[in-house]
């Protein structure tokens, strides 16, 4: 049970993009927030202004290694892993690895510290999607040898101990199927479409688009992705729920959007698409709607504003 006065969450992958938002969000709502990375895809510059805070401990481990705390744990978010599609390309073991062994050992933390669990899983385990928009009973259609297979696979087997966790060892548990999301703190260079785009659209390069673009994704702004997240796991409910914005778009009106938002003089130039990209994606969040009586508010537009101001620091 949650201590009565400050709670205690343990955050890994605490400075990464999401994880770093999620201390904040945790920190502002009065918890002592104990984070957790080995700055593999993490940045120093995420955390750098929770520097001196009282509430807030750094630990620079590899969750994949036991983790060892003294004291009173009421929270897991399981956040740590390689995210982007360059990073578990270039980091396929370690990708798999923190999917599963370091879930095993967030979730034995958790155990031990008889604390409630919530996994950070992804959109990517439905794959290449059959079924669209993508309902939380959809078992997905993944290439387990393709090139999004480690991050993929390891992710369905984190949801599967998840759930194993819950059922023999009684744990409380929460998962959370996050889907595309944008928002200051993306690494400049992480490959994905939001910093790619923007920081091509700000030199006024051209706007590598990947096939003919006609592939679709749905994008969340981070703040209401960290709020689905936080009512989740406040939640009594222990099955998937997606978050994400269901306003879905090709990646060529993206591309275009990106142009328009930053006023650039860029063009696009098309490029072959990479092998198992995902033809669609749109979260059914008809679930988190009717048990968390959440929805996204931040509309693309306004989200942009945000995330271009702070690229344009970067570039
Ligand atoms: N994409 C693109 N140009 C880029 C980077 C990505 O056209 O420079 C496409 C990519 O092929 C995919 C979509 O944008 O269809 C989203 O890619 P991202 O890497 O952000 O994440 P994904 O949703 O594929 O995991």
């Amino acid at each position: 049970m949650p201590s009565p006065s400050a709670p205690t969450s343990v955050v890994t992958g605490a400075a990464g993009f999401l994880g770093s938002h999620l201390t904040d969000l945790l920190l502002a709502r009065g918890h002592k927030v104990i984070g957790i990375d080995n700055f593999v895809t993490g940045s120093v510059d995420n955390i750098a202004h929770l520097g001196g805070k009282p509430n807030f401990k750094f630990i620079e481990q590899d969750v994949t290694e036991f983790i060892f705390l003294e004291g009173n744990v009421d929270y897991v978010w399981h956040f740590a892993s390689p995210a982007s599609p360059i990073d578990y390309l270039e980091l396929p073991i370690q990708t798999l690895k923190v999917g599963s062994l370091g879930t095993h050992k967030a979730l034995g933390l958790a155990k031990n510290k008889r604390a409630r669990f919530l996994l950070a899983s992804t959109s990517e385990v439905y794959g290449d999607p059959l079924v669209h928009p993508q309902t939380e009973d959809y078992w997905g259609n993944v290439n387990p040898i393709g090139p999004r297979g480690c991050y993929d696979e390891a992710k369905r087997f984190a949801e599967a101990l998840t759930i194993a966790y819950n059922q023999e060892h009684r744990i409380q548990t929460r998962i959370v199927r996050i889907f595309n999301t944008y928002g200051p703190r993306m690494r400049l260079n992480d490959g994905r479409v939001v910093p790619a785009f923007i920081s091509q659209a700000l030199k006024n390069k051209p706007l590598t688009v990947f096939g003919k673009g006609a592939q679709t994704r749905s994008f969340c702004y981070v703040s209401d992705l960290i709020k689905g997240i936080y009512r989740l796991m406040l939640s009594s409910y222990d099955r998937p729920v997606n978050i994400g914005n269901p306003a879905e778009m090709t990646v060529l009106e993206f591309a275009r959007e990106i142009i328009r938002a930053t006023r650039s003089r860029s063009k696009v130039s098309f490029k072959p698409l990479p092998q198992d990209d995902p033809k669609q994606r749109r979260p059914d969040i008809t679930r988190a709607r009717k048990l968390l009586g959440w929805a996204p508010q931040v509309p693309l537009s306004k989200g942009l504003v945000k995330t271009i101001e702070y690229f344009r620091k970067k570039v």
